[in-house]
């Protein structure tokens, strides 16, 4: 047995399979043949299987996320009919003699560089997707199972997947049905890894280093997303002893249904609302099956990535109005685009920047491409006939900004008006306190918004200058120093004052351990993980008096 230690950033018991991702994409040795007609058999009988392939994942994705997000599979399904491609592998293997593995590779490396080489947008983004049908094809070739085909392991086991760090397109696009823990080497505590595995409820331990090493791929393993630990062939005593610890929590997540369908409220009487943290539609049944009580932030940003364009009004609205439709009256609050920094769309050709973290992100980004904010704004208002929306922006610094969003929203509502289309013209408008300034002049804000929603995974970094994605410095990220306290304290207060409610929507919500101290700053509403909204529920129920 090898034990690994990195950090828990999602608490559970796992047992799995180890599978790599892309550390585990194949390659291709250089190998002269003669016996070129095998290997010509042998690509025919790959192509076959990858077009079964992504026919059935097509139809699955289709289903599970709806055709848009099926698409892909089918551009891939077009390319390995295409015959200028298939020509091309073809004739490296009758006349170069190409071994048909390497045939494949440098066929899509020569059409990969001429398509990002083309002017074209659309034709640059192609380039991604012949790599990705080459590593299909010779991933068959090699006899490798294919990630999203993995079925679930003898006895129940499921992949635990492994890599450096997963972005978050990329875990946008997990097929989380298979997936029962994820492990990584770098990543911190509030990276987009750590925050789609406690979406998802899955155990996850990040920071594992170099020993997390791709020859651990096809390993059997236990991950104990709470103290970090991750044994490979376990031996039966610790199989046993994870077994009865994975028991427990299945016992205190059974107490914790005690709390379901009861209203938060302190025992001083004091109702708080407990609200989940969605990524995309695909995330609202979890938080619906969570009992949450709204859905305190929605991040479009998800459906920015992943793409080769940005999703058009229409696409938008019609997601918009799915997830107010489904809660059914409760409230939903939209987070408009926040990309840049970590969260990276190739269409917006946003240049490489020093200090992401401080550069042009969100907000900032939305001004600067109109075009793209007043799509998303009038999906938005559309949306808002349909249900329950209000409309938050991140990444506020300034008075200014504030007061440009507004003038950028009544146009839209003229616009819409002068349309006949539908909209709630009273949508509550909030935004993020996620930046020490906006804390410090929240005074001055609170008279201009509906709502502030604190965003302490930013308000972190921003005040204790520390890269929520920088594993070296995660130390420093230390959520509750003194001066983070202060500004949520000092937001509650002015956000009162002004008579607005305000919430946290910050990782740090779902720490029960300030759930008392939140409340007693005037906290009004903690939006958290779906998987954690009763045990918020439990701990406010808990809180004495204030
Ligand atoms: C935050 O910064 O706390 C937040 C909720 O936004 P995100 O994690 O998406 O930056
Ligand atoms: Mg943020």
């Amino acid at each position: 047995m090898v034990k690994l230690q990195g950090e828990g950033v999602s608490a559970g018991i796992a047992f799995g399979t180890i599978r790599f991702s892309r550390n585990s994409q194949p390659q291709a040795e250089k190998k002269i043949l003669q016996n070129w007609q095998q290997e010509i058999d042998l690509y025919e009988n790959a192509r076959q299987k990858a077009l079964a392939e992504l026919l059935r994942l097509h139809a699955e994705t289709t289903k599970k996320l709806g055709e848009e997000n099926a698409q892909v599979f089918e551009i891939h399904r077009m390319m390995l009919e295409d015959p200028d491609f298939n020509d091309c592998i073809l004739e490296k293997i009758e006349k170069e003699h190409f071994s048909a593995e390497y045939a494949v590779e440098t066929a899509a490396e020569q059409f990969s560089l001429l398509f990002s080489s083309m002017e074209d947008e659309y034709m640059q983004g192609r380039a991604g997707d012949v790599r990705d049908i080459s590593y299909r094809l010779l991933r068959i070739l090699q006899g490798k199972d294919v990630i999203e085909s993995m079925p679930a392991g003898n006895d129940g086991e499921k992949i635990i997947l492994a890599d450096d760090d997963f972005t978050p397109s990329e875990t946008a696009r997990l097929d989380t049905s298979h997936i029962c823990a994820l492990l990584t080497r770098e990543g911190s505590r509030n990276s987009h890894t750590a925050i789609f595995a406690r979406t998802m409820g899955i155990p996850a331990v990040i920071g594992l280093g170099e020993e997390l090493d791709p020859l651990l791929e096809g390993k059997s393993c236990i991950v104990d997303g709470e103290s970090g630990q991750v044994f490979m062939d376990p031996d039966s005593q610790t199989r046993s002893s994870l077994l009865s610890k994975q028991e427990k929590e299945k016992e205190q997540k059974q107490h914790l249904e005690a709390y379901r369908g009861r209203e938060s409220i302190t025992k001083d009487g004091r109702k708080i609302h407990i609200c989940a943290n969605i990524g995309g539609i695909r995330d609202l049944d979890l938080a619906l099956e969570n009992d949450a009580e709204g859905i305190g932030l929605f991040r479009s940003e998800f459906l920015y990535l992943e793409r080769q364009a940005p999703p058009s009004e229409e696409e938008q609205f019609q997601v918009y109005r799915k997830a107010a439709e489904a809660l059914k009256g409760k409230q939903v609050i939209i987070r408009t685009l926040d990309i840049g920094a970590d969260k990276q769309a190739e269409y917006f050709h946003l240049p490489k920047e020093e200090n992401p973290a401080l550069g042009m992100r969100a907000i900032r980004l939305c001004f600067q491409r109109p075009d793209i904010f007043r799509t998303q704004l009038r999906a938005l208002y559309r949306a808002s006939a349909f249900g329950n929306i209000a409309i938050m922006f991140p990444m506020i610094i300034s008075l200014e900004e504030v007061r440009q969003i507004r003038k950028i929203t009544l146009d839209v509502q003229k616009e819409l008006a002068a349309q006949n289309l539908p909209f709630r013209k009273e949508t509550p408008l909030g935004i993020m306190i996620e930046t020490p300034a906006a804390a410090i002049i929240s005074d001055c804000l609170a008279e201009e918004v509906d709502f502030f929603s604190i965003g302490t995974n930013d308000l972190i970094q921003y005040t204790l200058a520390a890269d929520r994605q920088n594993r070296t410095v995660s130390a420093l990220c230390d959520p509750y120093h003194e001066a983070v306290m202060r500004l949520i304290r000092l937001t509650c207060q002015n956000a009162h004052r002004k008579g607005k409610w305000v919430g946290i929507c910050g990782e740090l919500a779902s720490d029960t351990s300030l759930t008392a101290e939140f409340l007693a700053m005037g906290v009004d509403e903690l939006s958290v993980s779906p998987a954690a909204v009763l045990s918020v529920r439990a701990a406010v129920c808990e809180t004495g008096s204030l």
